[in-house]
C-alpha cells in the first residue's frame, strides 16, 4: 500500500504515554465489554478483564518518546484518513452524512466509553463514544502470532473497525443492542457473526475505493488482508487454541466466510450488497 507522506487524519488521539489512571475491575466492566464494545476477533471477555488484572500492577511508566511506533502512528493515519474520504462519499451517495469516528492508539491498556480492555482483547470499535481503539502491538501479534504481515493486512484491521461505525451510523448497532436482549446466547452469537462478517464486507468496499478512486494498491495487497481474514476465523482460532471447534460460540465467522465477504466488498464496491443478515434477521 502506498502510505508514506499521504494525508494523515487528525482524529486520532495518542494515548499511550499518559496516565491511564486507575481500573476498576468488578462485575459491571464485564458486562460492559460484553454488552457494547465490537473486537477485531473473537475474545473471551474473563481472559480480558484477568489480564488487565494481573497487567495492572506490573504497569510501567511510560516515556513519551514512542520511537519506531511513530511510524505507526503515521500509518494509522493515513488508513483512517482514506477511511474518511471513502465513507464519506460513499455516504454523500446514499444522501446521508458520514459522522468520522476517532481513533485511539493506547498502550497495555485502556478506558473506554465501553468499559476498560486491554491489549489481549485485540483492537476494538466502541459505539458509545463512536471511537477505535488500537494498541499498535497487535500489529506484531497480527504478523508474528497469526501469520498475517504486511502493510495491508494491518489496514484491513482498522476498515474493519470502522466498518462497525459505519453499521452504527446506519443504526445497524441499536438493533444488534434490542436483540440481544431477547435472545439466547447462542442465537445472539449467530447475529454477532453477521454483523461481524458485515464490518469485513465493508472492509472490502472500502478497498474497492483504496484501487477505484485513491489508486494506492500494490500488487499483493489484497491477499494480505484476505491471508489476515484466514488466519483469524473463529475456527483457525479455536482449534489453535483447544484443538476443537464450537460452532455455536463463534461470535465472527469462520476463515472462509471472513474472506468471502471481504472479497465480495472489495469486487463489488457496492454497499448494498452486504445484506450478511438475510431477511429479517434484525426485525
Ligand atoms: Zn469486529
Amino acid at each position: 500500500m502506498q502510505w508514506f507522506g499521504r494525508r494523515e487524519s487528525d482524529n486520532v488521539d495518542d494515548e499511550r504515554g499518559g496516565g491511564g489512571g486507575r481500573l476498576a475491575i468488578g462485575g459491571g466492566v464485564l458486562g460492559l465489554i460484553a454488552a457494547a464494545i465490537y473486537f477485531f476477533t473473537g475474545v473471551d471477555p474473563s481472559a480480558v478483564l484477568n489480564q488487565v488484572a494481573t497487567n495492572q500492577p506490573a504497569r510501567q511508566e511510560q516515556t513519551t518518546n514512542n520511537g519506531p511506533e511513530d511510524a505507526g502512528k503515521h500509518f494509522v493515519r493515513v488508513v483512517l484518513a482514506d477511511t474518511e474520504d471513502i465513507w464519506t462519499k460513499l455516504f454523500n451517495d446514499m444522501g446521508r452524512t458520514y459522522e468520522k469516528p476517532r481513533l485511539s492508539l493506547f498502550r497495555d491498556y485502556v478506558q473506554s466509553a465501553c468499559g476498560n480492555a486491554s491489549s489481549a482483547s485485540g483492537p476494538f470499535y466502541c459505539p458509545g463514544n463512536s471511537k477505535v481503539y488500537i494498541d499498535l502491538s497487535f500489529y506484531d501479534e497480527l504478523k508474528n502470532r497469526f501469520g498475517a504481515p504486511g502493510d495491508f493486512a494491518q489496514a484491513y484491521v482498522i476498515a474493519h473497525e470502522v466498518g462497525h461505525h459505519v453499521q452504527n451510523l446506519l443504526g445497524i448497532s441499536q438493533k444488534m443492542d434490542q436483540a440481544r436482549s431477547r435472545l439466547s446466547e447462542s442465537a445472539y452469537n449467530k447475529l454477532s457473526v453477521k454483523l461481524e462478517l458485515q464490518a469485513d464486507f465493508y472492509a472490502g468496499v472500502w478497498a474497492h475505493y483504496e484501487q477505484s478512486m485513491k489508486k494506492v494498491l500494490d500488487k499483493g495487497d489484497i491477499e494480505e488482508a484476505l491471508n489476515a481474514a484466514n488466519a483469524i476465523g473463529d475456527d483457525r482460532l479455536q482449534k489453535q487454541a483447544q484443538g476443537h471447534v464450537e460452532p455455536d460460540s463463534f461470535t465472527h465467522g469462520t476463515s472462509a466466510q471472513r474472506m468471502y465477504w471481504f472479497k465480495k466488498g472489495y469486487e463489488t464496491g457496492d454497499i448494498n450488497q452486504g445484506d450478511t443478515f438475510g431477511n429479517g434477521d434484525l426485525d
